[in-house]
This record gives structure tokens, C-alpha cells and sequence, in this order.
């Protein structure tokens, strides 16, 4: 009989974990929210510019020959633009390849606020989040670079370097998300802004470069254009196209 009493209590205590686990699971799904973080500007425009002095007092230790004069100069002026477009492009098939919906990422162009941006309005995971950020930095910053370093070809030297030093803020952004457990990531209607969406309270958390907004339970996904470029962006590319052109002639 005292058996059974015990075998009675055993499958009760069992029981009530099975429980006590599902109640803290649901607890911590209805804890799920999003921390808004922006970058910090004044920080980006540092580490910016300690990447590009960087690779540039490399490149002249590697390569005392280099130049930022010349036809090879004037050939990077004129695909500047392209280039940093094509960095977006490769956050935006980074997230494609992790798994994301293509009809979900935007591109956009507001250089009057340097900004070129291609945006994940879905929650991807931490790993595809890394992925996508590290992603330009290692095909079109360090491949380039050695591939220009290779063929001593400046232009494609000097490509890298703008698309290295134009890194930062997916940088800053790689190395902070690397300490996050059990995060998703996305990006919504504001440029500037990301979410965080975790059940870590993240708020008085503090990240290298990052600025701390708000938390909310939603993020503003209204935008859904596939390319938005402002009219002033259009000015300066079209600038920077024809100075590009007059140069190069
Ligand atoms: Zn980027």
C-alpha cells in the first residue's frame, strides 16, 4: 500500500513540473517584446573613420606604390555609388539565402542623412542577423581588398576601403548581438531604428554604439515599397554620377 502512495506522489510531483514548466514557457512568450535601439551617430562617425585611417595606413605599409591620384582614383569615384548599392543588395540576399521572405525586404536612399539601407521587416534569427551583417564586410571589404592587393589594382583597393570604413555600423551591431541568447532581430518602417524581440530585458542593457528608444509590443511595418529613395538622394546620385563621368573623361 505505501508503494502505491509513493508511486501516487511521484507521477503527482511529476505533474505539477510539467506544469510549473508550460506556466513559466507561456510567461515568457507573453514577455516577448521589442527593444528599440538606433546607433549611435557620433560613435559610428569614430569607428568609421579608425577603420578607414586603418585600412589605409595598412594599405601603405602593404603597398608603398599605392595612390589616391590617377585614372584607377577616378574609376572609384565613378562606381562608388554602385558599389555601396551592391552592399545592400548582399544584406538583402543574406537574409533571402537565411530564410527570410524576399517580399519582406525594402531597400532605401536617404543620403541627405547618409543613409543607404536595406530593411528585414520580419523577425529573423540571431544567426541570420549575423549573417547578413558580416556578409558585405567580407565579400566587398576584405575579398576586394585582396583581390586589389593581388592584381594591384587600386580601384579595387580603394572600393574596399569605402565599403571597410562604411561597415561600422553593421560592425558595431555584429559584435553587440554576439553576447544576446535566445533573440530575433528586425527592422521596420524607420531607417534609423531596429528591434530587438526578446523576453531579456534589454533596456538598461548597454551596447557599444547603440542607443536605447523605447520598448513596445509592435513595430510600425507600414512601408512596404520595395525601393523608397528620397528626392534628394536622387540629386546627389545624379551629382556624383556626372562629376564621376567628368572626371573620368
Ligand atoms: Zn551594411
Amino acid at each position: 500500500m505505501r508503494r502505491y502512495v509513493e508511486i501516487e506522489l511521484k507521477h503527482i510531483l511529476i505533474l505539477c513540473v510539467i506544469i510549473k514548466e508550460k506556466w513559466v514557457c507561456q510567461l515568457k512568450k507573453q514577455d516577448q517584446q521589442y527593444y528599440v535601439f538606433e546607433i549611435d551617430g557620433k560613435c559610428l562617425n569614430g569607428v568609421s573613420i579608425f577603420l578607414m585611417l586603418g585600412i589605409v595606413i595598412l594599405t601603405f605599409l602593404l603597398n608603398p606604390d599605392f595612390s589616391f591620384y590617377g585614372k584607377e582614383f577616378d574609376l572609384a569615384f565613378l562606381f562608388m555609388i554602385p558599389y555601396l548599392v551592391l552592399h545592400e543588395i548582399i544584406h538583402g540576399i543574406s537574409y533571402v539565402l537565411c530564410g527570410a521572405k524576399y517580399k519582406n525586404i525594402t531597400f532605401g536612399a536617404h543620403l541627405e542623412k547618409g543613409i543607404l539601407c536595406c530593411l528585414c521587416k520580419e523577425k529573423v534569427s540571431k544567426p541570420s542577423i549575423l549573417i547578413s551583417l558580416i556578409c558585405p564586410f567580407i565579400f566587398l571589404g576584405v575579398c576586394t581588398y585582396i583581390a586589389g592587393l593581388y592584381l594591384h589594382n587600386n580601384t579595387l583597393i580603394i572600393l574596399s576601403m569605402i565599403n571597410i570604413s562604411g561597415c561600422a555600423g553593421d560592425l558595431v551591431m555584429f559584435f553587440d548581438f554576439l553576447s544576446l541568447k535566445n533573440m530575433m532581430y528586425s527592422e521596420y518602417d524607420n531607417p534609423l531604428a531596429f528591434g530587438l524581440y526578446t523576453t531579456e530585458d534589454l533596456s538598461h542593457k548597454h551596447f557599444f554604439g547603440l542607443r536605447y528608444l523605447e520598448t513596445t509590443k509592435d513595430l510600425s511595418k507600414t512601408i512596404t515599397k520595395k525601393v523608397v529613395i528620397s528626392n534628394i538622394s536622387l540629386i546627389i546620385i545624379l551629382i556624383l554620377f556626372f562629376l564621376g563621368i567628368l572626371n573620368f573623361l
